[in-house]
């Protein structure tokens, strides 16, 4: 029998959960010092490897989209008949509007991940999406997809923080309930802003890998081949195809027409 609604962790797995997370940031605090001890006394490949023990754990838990080592992590919302839409990266003044047009010719609502920075240069898009009935996220305010992962603390709280400030004053009322890692990776410290923050850690179960992918065919195939009932389906906005066309005008309505030929809806989780 599959639930409704995301999949969240029970409170005897978020207890081990914060003892796994513990241990591995202690672990990488006491790590080196023997390990420097060894390499200087000529043992270097015990001391790799007593280094790895530390951070190999550090890098799974970190790199790892869908792992809950350092918190929950929504993965798939088990619904039958339904599929949670989500798209990354907007608003785009090009693609948003017509996304929206799509959706709305199909009766499909989406989830918006959208990137502080171009909510702030575009927020009559953002009021736009809420209009047409669908949700914003947060991605961040300036989405630095490359290196989010090895910032600090007080980096980590101000990317989130002031997405949230941008994000919130549009949202018509509504409260911004998700937040979406760039490119999915996260380090010890998102937790707990968002914990501050009321905000829930959302990662994806079916994606085209659109974002280093131009080319619209194996984008569309490759998230055909792992989209599933109950499943989180990752989308772009704002890039372009092989062909110079806005890849996600390709994608979607392809994905789309899938998913209704399943049978199944693209709706919200509540
Ligand atoms: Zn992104």
């Amino acid at each position: 029998m599959i639930e409704a609604g995301p999949n969240h962790s029970s409170a005897k797995s978020g207890h081990l959960r914060g003892w796994i997370a513990r241990l591995i940031l202690i672990w990488n605090v006491l790590v080196p010092i023997p390990a420097l001890v060894l390499f200087l006394r000529g043992e270097w490949l015990v001391a790799v490897l007593l280094l790895g023990s530390a951070h190999w754990p550090w890098l799974w838990a970190t790199l790892k989209p869908g792992c809950t080592w350092w918190g929950p992590v929504v993965t798939q919302t088990g619904t039958v008949g339904e599929v949670w839409l989500t798209i990354d990266d907007g608003p785009d003044p090009t693609d948003t509007p017509q996304i929206l047009d799509l959706l709305e010719a199909r009766g499909a609502k989406a989830t918006f991940f959208l990137i502080g920075k171009k909510a702030a240069a575009h927020p009559d898009l953002v009021r736009e999406i809420i209009r047409r009935g669908h949700e914003v996220g947060n991605h961040t305010m300036n989405h630095f997809a490359g290196s989010f992962w090895i910032r600090g603390p007080g980096v980590v709280r101000r990317e989130i923080l002031d997405a949230n400030d941008v994000l919130s004053p549009l949202m018509e009322g509504q409260n911004i309930r998700w937040f979406r890692a760039p490119a999915g990776l996260r380090n010890q410290w998102v937790h707990p802003v968002l914990m501050e923050a009321g905000l829930e850690l959302a990662a994806w179960s079916s994606r085209g890998y659109d974002g280093v992918s131009a080319d619209s065919d194996t984008v569309v195939s490759r998230v055909l081949q792992t989209m599933k009932e109950g499943g989180i389906v990752l989308l772009h906005e704002g890039r372009l195809s092989n062909s110079g066309d806005r890849l996600i005008l390709r994608v979607l309505p392809r994905v789309l027409d899938e998913i209704a030929a399943k049978g199944w809806r693209c709706v919200i989780p509540r």
